[in-house]
């Protein structure tokens, strides 16, 4: 293939499936869900879905950046077998940033946060919240990419809400 062509080829397929989630319903769909198992991801589980839709990780609409992030992998994967064969390729792969895209996704899926937000959310999050936090307040682990708080009593390696392996120790 012509290599101007897998090059748009590539970029056509990252913004599809950002185009994809964004366009989900909130928390993601049946739609999303198959365009999701056509790259042999599986989506959040159920529990997983709930909780992330009751913490403070609001989100307006769309699917959770982590299955983006997992799709996104998938196409870099994919695309890296033909990298020798065109340099462009290679430059547009080494070049992706996949915490800035996948934060990109979630600044377009966040509610606007005018004041009401803020005086709504103190009054109803982050009292959910408070009650937990206030154990390990000195030690909060955020993740560095999204800023989603890290819960010791959910085991997992990266963030639950973006999938970034960065987490940040705020004192
Ligand atoms: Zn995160």
């Amino acid at each position: 293939m012509d290599e101007n062509n897998l090059l748009k080829e590539f970029n056509n397929e990252l913004d599809q499936a950002f185009q994809k989630a964004w366009h989900s319903e909130k928390g993601g769909d049946e739609n999303w869900n198959s365009f999701l198992s056509s790259y042999g991801v599986s989506p959040l589980t159920k529990e997983n879905k709930d909780f992330l839709l009751n913490s403070d990780m609001k989100i307006a609409r769309g699917a959770f950046p982590i299955e983006l992030r997992r799709v996104f992998e998938k196409i870099i994967e994919k695309y890296r077998v033909l990298e020798s064969s065109s340099p462009m390729l290679a430059s547009a792969i080494g070049k992706f940033d996949m915490e800035a895209k996948v934060k990109e996704y979630y600044q377009k899926i966040k509610p606007f946060s005018g004041l009401g937000d803020i005086f709504k959310n103190a009054a109803t999050g982050t009292q959910k919240y408070s009650s937990g936090l206030q154990k390990e307040k000195q030690k909060t682990m955020t993740c560095k990419n999204c800023g989603a708080p890290r819960l010791e009593e959910m085991q997992y390696d990266n963030c639950l809400f973006c999938g970034s392996k960065l987490f940040e120790t705020k004192e």
